[in-house]
């Protein structure tokens, strides 16, 4: 992909960046006293706000469309703020560009159809205005991908990843789950480009926006995105998630900011040296799963000239079991060791099954 760097497209030198506003643009007033309020952080680099909601269910508040557009022209001026929308259609995105939008975003519920995000790269074609990808609702990493490479192709090279977390058909503490190694995994494929996190709509939930963010901040993403709202109890979507400006401005001066290198030559060597022992530990841990397989090598021959079918329930639930009593006694995650079983597991199947007469 051919990308520029987040900070430059938006003129920032601040960390964390951040983009801030309202779910919804609910009437000019809400706009303006939010903006009025977040104009005044130093951090700011986008004021956000959805003119075009897509909700789940229909006769719930859609967005105030085109209108709205020009409520946020208004705060751009009053506030010297730059602004982005969501745009889900190539209407939305020639509107959004004739009312002076900075920058576009297409939600994730966009970001699933491969329809709608060809139709808005068509739409932006020989436009350069910046576009945010939001993942895909359900965690699926080359649909997002596919998504920003859509939108790269179209010759936007100013683009950005949010990670805004993925649906669990079950409720569990977060309304979507981070996934961080998704995340993760798109920084290693390709490391120019910046991904933004939004844990406004990863947590669902106010309080717990600022332990997202700041393991986004840990983890070295780029910039953040939260929703913030005057008066957040009476907010037309995403009530429960929205801060004000305010409770929003405590949150990002008690982030702890980290570097993405290290400061000075005794940092730098001592993580040298702690990486040394981590290769070792490496090495050997390779070793013992050398002599692992051999032995699983002969297991597998002899269940094969005893006829003994390879996989065997009884001995699998005694891995799992005494496993997690060995982690339990050495005090390390349950989970870990479960997972790692299922890797070793998963593995000792296969090169039994490989093996020939
Ligand atoms: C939003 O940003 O308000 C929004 C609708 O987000 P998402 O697409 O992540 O659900
Ligand atoms: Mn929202």
């Amino acid at each position: 992909m051919n990308i520029s760097t987040l900070n430059n497209w938006l003129n920032s030198k601040e960390c964390p960046l951040l983009i801030s506003g309202p779910c919804g643009a609910e009437s000019p007033e809400q706009l303006m006293a939010t903006a009025k309020e977040l104009s005044t952080l130093p951090q700011i680099a986008l004021f956000r706000a959805g003119v075009w909601k897509p909700r789940t269910r229909p006769n719930s508040f859609e967005g105030k469309g085109e209108e709205a557009l020009k409520w946020l022209q208004e705060v751009k001026q009053a506030y010297n703020l730059k602004t982005t929308v969501e745009v889900a259609n190539a209407s939305h995105v020639n509107l959004a560009l004739k009312y002076g939008i900075d920058v576009l975003w297409i939600g994730a519920r966009t970001t699933v159809n491969p329809f709608s995000v060809q139709e808005i790269a068509d739409a932006l074609k020989g436009v350069d205005v910046p576009v945010m990808v939001k993942n895909p609702i359900h965690a699926d990493l080359q649909l997002w991908i596919g998504a920003l490479e859509r939108i790269n192709n179209a010759g936007i090279k100013k683009i950005a990843a949010i990670h805004r977390g993925f649906h669990y058909y079950k409720t569990r503490k977060y309304r979507n789950e981070p996934i961080w190694k998704i995340p993760i995994e798109l920084r290693t494929i390709f490391p120019e480009l910046p991904i933004i996190c939004d844990p406004s709509h990863i947590s669902g939930k106010r309080e717990y926006i600022k332990e997202i963010a700041q393991k986004a901040l840990n983890i070295g993403f780029n910039g953040l995105m939260i929703e913030s709202h005057i008066n957040p109890a009476n907010a037309l979507s995403d009530a429960e998630q929205q801060l004000t400006p305010n409770a929003l401005k405590e949150l990002i001066n008690g982030l702890e900011v980290r570097s993405n290198i290290a400061s000075d030559d005794n940092t730098v060597n001592k993580l040298i040296e702690l990486r040394k022992l981590i290769d070792e530990i490496d090495e050997e841990l390779i070793d013992s799963i050398q002599k692992r397989e051999d032995i699983i090598k002969q297991i597998g021959k002899f269940k094969k000239e005893h006829n003994i079918t390879i996989f065997q329930l009884e001995r699998w639930q005694e891995i799992l079991k005494s496993r997690a009593q060995w982690a339990d006694k050495r005090n390390i995650s349950r989970s870990h060791i479960e997972k790692l079983c299922q890797l070793l597991h998963e593995e000792s199947i296969k090169i039994q099954n490989e093996i020939g007469d």
